[in-house]
């Protein structure tokens, strides 16, 4: 069973931060994307009762939240995004590769042997580290997924690493 540290925070996506959403998933954390037809209060409805912060780009919405956290995501720029939560939330981004990026729901490790069907062959000679969406059934594994997301991750945030 994979288990998540309690004070992980979770967050509610607005529908203008897709990327941002698919992000935070890659990097281990909960991130529920709130679909365009959601109007502002549901939304804030669903951030209160499943104790989640509000990610947006909408002053509006940032304002208007009732009592419910909110952080109005401030640039454009997905590397500029990412270090404005590691700012103000000390976000952990060593947890690659604990949550499904199209399901939102935790990974579970597999064997090597489980895994030999579900993966392409040569796959299953080169990688010993195997995991599993437990809703989806798609396989995750080192080598294709995580490490390009590192570098890709290390790029992104040495980009806006410039400034102050
Ligand atoms: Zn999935």
């Amino acid at each position: 069973m994979s288990r998540e540290p309690e004070e992980s925070p979770k967050f509610m996506v607005d529908a203008m931060l897709g990327t941002l959403a698919k992000w935070l998933r890659l990097l281990g954390y909960d991130a529920e994307y709130a679909d365009s037809s959601y109007p502002d209060s549901e939304i804030v409805r669903r951030a209160r009762s499943q104790g989640r912060i509000i990610l947006t780009r909408d002053r509006e919405l940032a304002l208007h939240r009732k009592g419910v956290n909110a952080i109005l995501i401030e640039s454009e720029e997905l590397g500029e995004q990412l270090l404005q939560l590691k700012e103000a939330l000390g976000l952990d981004f060593d947890r690659l590769g604990s949550r499904c990026v199209e399901c939102n729901v935790p990974l579970v490790s597999i064997s090597r042997e489980e895994a030999r069907p579900l993966v392409p062959p040569y796959v299953y000679q080169t990688q010993t580290e195997f995991r599993i969406c437990p809703k989806c059934g798609r396989v995750y594994w080192r080598a294709t997924h995580w490490e390009k997301i590192q570098e890709k991750l290390k790029q992104l945030l040495s980009e806006n690493d410039t400034e102050g």
